[in-house]
């Protein structure tokens, strides 16, 4: 059995949906987890990732606190929806700066407390490895983090870090109930459609937690740069 046991955890997004599950399945495999989230957590202040200041006050606390971090969970993340012309500057600057720079602030300032064998996990989207409508911004920032992924996988294989990246499909959380909120009715009622799944359902966000694990855990010790589409299939139509 998997086990995080003296392990320190820091998972970004942790307050709601695919991370609160992750620090669930952590918590409950023995780590000590640290939450990063808009929303107070846990015993944890707000932390924006889009924030370098805020970013480096909480690499503080963890080393204040842990004075380790053998995993990094990146799963903050924002959606912003409109189309190519709808769409205005600051959501496109915005959903880069959570989604993509966040990111690579928080692996940067708490590199300095990872140990060698330590394992990071990106949270993308299957929408940035085959496009959906009306999120040009999601769709380029999710692509990106896989790019990113891969590049800090290069980077850090000298540290021995293993880097690797997680594509979710339709995961049932707050998340993905704006952004259908939010759609015209035609794109709402294609997203879900579940036709073009090969598991014809939405996942439970513990479904995707299970495989953030998987990687993060020493059962995933020769995986590093690998992208893992969770996404009961969606990607092979
Ligand atoms: P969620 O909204 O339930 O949780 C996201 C969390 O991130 C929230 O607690 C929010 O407060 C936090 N957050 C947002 N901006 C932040 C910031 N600047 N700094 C710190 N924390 C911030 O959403 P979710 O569905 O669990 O999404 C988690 C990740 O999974 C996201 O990166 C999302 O893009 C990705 N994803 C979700 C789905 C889906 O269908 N739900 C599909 C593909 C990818």
């Amino acid at each position: 059995m998997t086990t995080f046991s003296e392990k320190v955890a820091v998972v970004t997004g942790g307050a709601s949906g695919i991370g609160a599950a992750v620090v669930s399945q952590l918590r409950a495999a023995g780590a000590e987890v640290a939450v990063a989230d808009l929303t107070p957590t846990r015993g944890y202040p707000a932390v924006d990732v889009s924030d370098t200041g805020s970013v480096l006050q909480f690499a503080d606390l963890v080393a204040d606190r842990f004075g380790r971090c053998d995993v990094l969970i990146n799963c903050a993340g924002i959606v912003t929806v409109g189309t190519i012309e709808q769409l205005d500057e600051a959501d496109w600057d915005r959903s880069f700066a959570v989604n993509v720079r966040g990111v690579w602030q928080m692996a940067r300032h708490l590199l300095p407390l990872m140990p060698e064998h330590s394992a990071i996990v990106n949270v993308a989207s299957g929408a940035g490895l085959r496009a959906i409508p009306a999120l040009p911004a999601y769709v380029a920032s999710k692509a990106a983090v896989v790019g990113l992924s891969q590049a800090m996988a290069i980077d850090l294989a000298e540290r021995q870090i293993r880097v690797n990246c997680v594509c979710p499909g339709l995961v049932d959380t707050p998340l993905a109930a704006a952004t259908q909120e939010a759609r015209p009715d035609h794109v709402r009622e294609a997203v879900a459609d579940y036709q073009n799944y090969l598991i014809k359902r939405s996942a439970s966000p513990d479904e995707l937690a299970g495989s953030i694990c998987f990687l993060a855990s020493d059962a995933a010790a020769y995986i590093t740069g690998s992208t893992l589409a969770v996404d009961g299939g969606r990607t092979l139509h």
